[in-house]
């Protein structure tokens, strides 16, 4: 009866044929198509070539499909103006000018679309002034600077190298020590392993002339509608209303950078400082003789303009609960070819819908909906995402069940690199243990599933029989169903060995992401694609089939104990300074963990056949992430709303946990009014208890 086939979790056959359904040769195919031409938001290959094509092909395989535009805010450089830096002599004179393009290393690159290096949302401008190393741009390193140097910056250009954090907080420290400008570069310490001969095309590292592109914007969306989407009755705030970085900035490569680094003026800098140059690091302010006269010069004519972007939707619609959606996205905009970032992940993606519709032809429907998402324009801060959760907010905020974001497939083969809520970990074990190991020497060793490398390369500090799953952060489409909804999500790629301390992988975001890059030097054969397509894959049958969502609560409950353990360990001396304790936290977390431990036995003894009771428990499960967002933000950052994840204030990049009381920590010390940071860190605790007390109480049956 229609009672007992609605009690049955997904026939484990359409497990095996999705499995077997994908091919590595198509997605190879795939990226071919995908990264074959430039498709920077906003241009006719991304909004009109690869939107349509995408959108065609979910419209003939899957239910359905659909397109949204939103008009947005974007920027570019001026390709007939382009950007450079260079030392001004003081007769005006410029000389050692960066280049203007990068390099082209092969036909392939060769491509009237492709974009020079610029950071989008810079400021136009042209800033003459004392270049001062400041390494990464830390605020660290400001302090550095400020405080043990006691150097003033304002006025400077600072010459910052890439890596360790988000650049957007580079600029917007560089922006609040007061620096005029700044230039970015790629420093081989944190992007080439080896001799710096043996870079691309030779080998997979970051030759001298590529430069990282990147946004430099701190808030996610279109920056003139926070909060509300971009569609035509939208009202745009006055661009010189909204919080965009307000110094020039541009970036540059290596082969450049060792141009003005080499001729700095005063001490040396630090040992952890200095890169790889085969240059003495020194930090400035100004140039040495005979250049003492000279200042750096940054011409910068990247500018905001107002553009199209697209989403595109493709729908599978579940059999008996289709308002119950697992939402599945990969951005589809690159700043060139984007065959890493993120081509190979839209390569993947259309590969697993591929998959499913020929599961759907075999007879396959899944219990719940699957929702595939192509985002327009993450690059320029995650704006396709979050102007669609914005318009949609209602709908997915009631009805996604997870979210599951590719953005890139992989940054390198040796391991998997997964990032997700504490709900989602035993779901991720379950798929990794499922998935065949896409390393041939990994399974001779016998280490036959993506899993067993993962928990070889990857174990977790809690427990090193299990792997390490990381948290969520931001810097990718995740960020607003988290931050905003309250979507358990996760993130998975596959990742370099860490045993390279590179910043990221060594190309990213330069014109030599290229197809020859992924197909010769990262995945020959397209196997660890495939292995992230059945990853991804296997993880949506999952959710969309089992009757009872494979969610983990108590794990969630262990994840508040441990972080509890470790603020107590790090405050909890200070805090006892000043007569606080986290009691209050402690006790809510022990409400949670009984909660928990209740649901989890309520999950183990549901009757199947009772549908109603099959919904209330699986919405209490979904509904568990949404209660810990504070619909006021955390610490009053409307981006920011889950009270125990949230970005790093300093680097977007990287996750805090209990954001809130981190926040009124920080740096505490130096704070003149320390009464009233001291008061806030009392709130921060009273928040921070109540969220949790008051998710533990969704998990009660009722009452
Ligand atoms: N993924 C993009 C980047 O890392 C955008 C990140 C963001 O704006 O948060 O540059
Ligand atoms: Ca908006
Ligand atoms: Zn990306
Ligand atoms: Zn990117």
């Amino acid at each position: 009866s229609w009672l007992k086939r609605m009690s049955k979790d997904g026939d484990p056959k359409y497990s095996r044929q999705l499995h077997q359904e994908i091919q590595a040769e198509e997605i190879h195919k795939n990226l071919q198509f995908f990264s074959s031409r430039p498709h920077i938001a906003g241009s006719f290959q991304e909004e009109e070539v690869l939107v349509n094509y995408i959108n065609n092909k979910w419209k003939s395989s899957l239910h359905g499909a659909k397109i949204y535009n939103y008009t947005v805010l974007l920027s570019y450089p001026d390709a007939n103006d382009p950007n450079y830096v260079a030392i001004l002599s003081e007769n005006g004179v410029e000389s050692e000018v960066s280049d203007k393009v990068e390099k082209i290393l092969s036909p392939d690159q060769n491509d009237s679309t492709v974009v020079n290096p610029f950071n989008a949302y810079s400021p136009p401008g042209v800033i003459v002034g004392d270049p001062v190393y400041v390494n990464y741009g830390t605020v660290e390193d400001f302090q550095y600077l400020t405080r043990d140097l006691a150097m003033n910056l304002t006025g400077t250009v600072a010459i910052a190298r890439y890596g360790k954090i988000f650049r957007g907080d580079k600029v917007g420290n560089g922006e609040k020590f007061g620096c005029a400008g700044m230039i970015l570069y790629s420093d081989p310490a944190d992007y080439v392993v080896g001799s710096l001969d043996k870079v691309y095309p030779e080998d997979w590292w970051l030759p001298g002339t590529g430069a990282q592109r990147g946004t430099v914007l701190l808030t996610n969306g279109d920056p003139r509608t926070p909060f509300y989407p971009s569609t035509n009755s939208a009202f745009y705030l006055d661009e010189k209303d909204i919080e965009l970085p307000k110094i020039p900035v541009t970036p540059i490569g290596y082969n450049d950078a060792v141009k003005y680094l080499s001729k700095l003026s005063g001490i040396e800098a630090p040992s952890k400082w200095k890169g790889n140059l085969n240059i003495t690091y020194r930090i400035g302010p100004g140039f040495a003789s005979p250049y003492e006269k000279s200042k750096m010069k940054l011409y910068v004519k990247t500018h905001n303009v107002q553009r199209t972007i697209r989403n595109v939707f493709g729908f599978i619609e579940g059999e008996y609960e289709p308002d119950r959606y697992v939402v599945l996205g990969n951005h589809r905009d690159a700043w060139v070819f984007g065959a890493i970032d993120p081509s190979s992940g839209t390569a993947t993606m259309m590969e697993l819908t591929r998959a499913l519709s020929k599961l759907l032809q075999k007879g396959w429907r899944p219990r719940r909906s699957i929702l595939f998402c192509s985002w327009g324009a993450e690059e320029y801060g995650l704006i396709g995402s979050t102007e669609s959760i914005e318009e949609l907010g209602k709908v997915l905020g009631s009805r996604a069940v997870a979210y599951l974001n590719v953005d890139l497939s992989l940054a390198g083969n040796s391991t998997l690199r997964a990032l997700a809520t504490p709900i989602l970990h035993k779901l991720l074990y379950a798929t990794a243990k499922k998935v065949e190991n896409p390393n041939p020497e990994e399974v001779r060793a016998g280490r036959k599933s993506v899993y067993d490398t993962w928990v070889k390369n990857q174990p977790s500090s809690q427990d090193p029989n299990l792997p390490r799953v990381g948290e969520l952060g931001s810097g990718s489409d995740y960020s607003s169903f988290l931050q905003i909804l309250g979507v358990s999500a996760a993130d998975v790629r596959y990742n370099y060995d860490q045993k390279y301390s590179l910043s990221s992988y060594p190309m990213y975001h330069s014109v030599y992401e290229t197809v020859d890059l992924v197909s010769r030097l990262m995945d020959r054969g397209f196997y660890y694609h495939q292995a992230v397509a059945r990853i991804w894959g296997e993880m949506a049958l999952r959710l969309a089939d089992d009757v009872i969502l494979n969610f983990d609560c108590v794990q969630y409950a262990e994840t508040l104990q441990r972080i509890v353990n470790e603020v107590q360990s790090s405050y909890g001396p200070k805090l006892l300074q000043n007569n606080i304790t986290l009691n209050s936290v402690k006790e809510a977390v022990g409400e949670f963990l009984e909660a928990a431990k209740n649901l989890q036995s309520r999950v183990e003894k549901v009757n199947r056949e009772n549908p109603l009771e099959v919904r209330k428990i699986n919405d209490q499960l979904m509904q568990l992430e949404r209660s810990f967002i504070d619909p006021l933000g955390v610490a009053g950052n409307l981006h920011y709303r889950h009270v125990i994840y949230a970005p790093n204030e300093h680097n977007q990049y990287a996750a805090s946990s209990f954001p809130g009381l981190a926040s009124a920590m920080f740096d505490i010390e130096n704070d003149p009014n320390q009464e009233r940071r001291w008061q806030q860190v009392k709130k921060e605790i009273s928040i921070i208890a109540y969220t949790i007390a008051s998710a533990a109480s969704t998990m009660q049956e009722h009452g």
